[in-house]
């Protein structure tokens, strides 16, 4: 038996790291994909952990050599998720975690690979702003580039199968958990019927404009 593979996305600043952490802590069946990355390690991240951290030349050699499953650039910066990566979590029959920006997810979706595609959104695009600026890290001119970026992220919000809106992060995640167990047991119509894109986006932008 083979396991499945979610992926989720969100717009920079909604909490997807936090959720997924929280995800992978109490699910004992869900492992993360560590992609590839050329961005410099940020404190306390760990080569093998976070990241396989590689310098451009590297990261390029294994495009070429057909490693990847998707890659993307993504603020500068080139991330990718190596067959070698999930391989063998889901050989095992466990379920796997990719964390990925929306690029690379529109590419798992063209590529055919199964998987479950789970879009998070921050409550509006006004509480985004406002995360981005508490979390006092980013210069005005990066906040803005982040901004612009996920609005053209929530519009591609179709691609996936769920959405979530995080709110508050415990039911956020216990959401997303239901996703997860939903799509396991191959009893997904209340989750489609919760969680379908197209009916939380009507809400959604009806609650933003
Ligand atoms: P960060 O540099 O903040 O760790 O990640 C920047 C963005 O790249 C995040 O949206 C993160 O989810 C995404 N990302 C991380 N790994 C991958 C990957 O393997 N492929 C793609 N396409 N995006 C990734």
């Amino acid at each position: 038996m083979t396991g499945k593979t979610f992926v989720i996305s969100a717009p920079s600043g909604t909490g997807k790291t936090t959720v997924c952490r929280m995800l992978l802590a109490q699910d004992g069946n869900l492992r993360f994909s560590v992609s590839h990355t050329t961005r410099k390690p940020r404190q306390g991240e760990r080569d093998g952990d976070d990241y396989y951290f590689v310098d451009e030349a590297e990261f390029n050699r294994l495009v070429d050599t057909g490693a990847f499953l998707e890659s993307a650039r993504y603020a500068g910066n080139l991330y990718g998720t190596s067959f070698a990566a999930i391989r063998s979590t889901l050989e095992a029959g466990q379920d796997i975690m990719l964390e990925i920006e929306v690029q690379g997810a529109q590419l798992i979706r063209d590529s055919g690979h199964d998987a479950v595609f789970i879009f998070l959104l921050p409550p509006s695009m006004a509480t985004l702003e406002q995360r981005l600026r508490d979390r006092g890290t980013d210069t005005e001119e990066l906040i803005k580039r982040r901004l612009r970026e996920g609005s053209t992220e929530v519009r591609m919000s179709k691609i996936f199968d769920y959405v979530v809106v995080n709110d508050k992060l415990d039911d956020a995640v216990a959401e997303v958990q239901s996703i997860i167990e939903a799509e396991r047991n191959g009893k997904i119509e209340n989750a489609r019927a919760r969680f379908g894109v197209a009916g939380v986006m009507a809400k959604w932008q009806v609650a933003e404009n």
